[in-house]
């Protein structure tokens, strides 16, 4: 049913750095409920799950209604624990989860690109951006 969070290896010339996925799961770890979510992935999570919409809110949206909520360990509600660290809804994971870390606030700021970098093992930065 879980595979770990990962993202197909691709190019992207624009971005200063490198990513190849390690399944460190860090980056579904973060507390304080920060994997953002829109209406289509909030159907898409509600109909891998067998749920309504209404019920897929209910139990894994936070109340502003963009955001997944956390589960007990603080980490995003549908991080496994295991031998290896999973993801249990993979295949409609968020877009934002599919998209990591090709995300434009990490190319609009080197700092916040440095920040990611410590905590993904999987981001490689450009030599001249890692010695900043
Ligand atoms: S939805 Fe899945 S891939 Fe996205 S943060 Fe949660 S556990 Fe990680």
């Amino acid at each position: 049913m879980s595979r770990p969070p990962t993202r197909d290896p691709a190019p992207v010339p624009e971005y200063p750095f490198r990513f190849t996925c390690q399944r460190s799961g860090n980056c579904c770890a973060v507390p304080g409920g920060v994997v953002r979510v829109g209406d289509a992935d909030i159907a898409a999570i509600a109909s891998h799950l067998a749920l309504t919409e209404a019920a897929c809110r209910s139990r894994f949206v936070a109340p502003g209604g963009d955001r997944l909520v956390d589960g007990p360990s603080h980490a995003c509600v549908f991080l496994l624990d295991g031998a290896e660290t999973s993801c249990a809804i993979y295949p409609v994971r968020p877009e934002r989860c599919r998209t990591w870390p090709f995300w434009p606030e990490l190319l609009a700021d080197p700092e916040v690109l440095r920040r990611a970098a410590a905590r993904c093992p999987g981001i490689q930065l450009d030599p001249e951006l890692a010695e900043g």
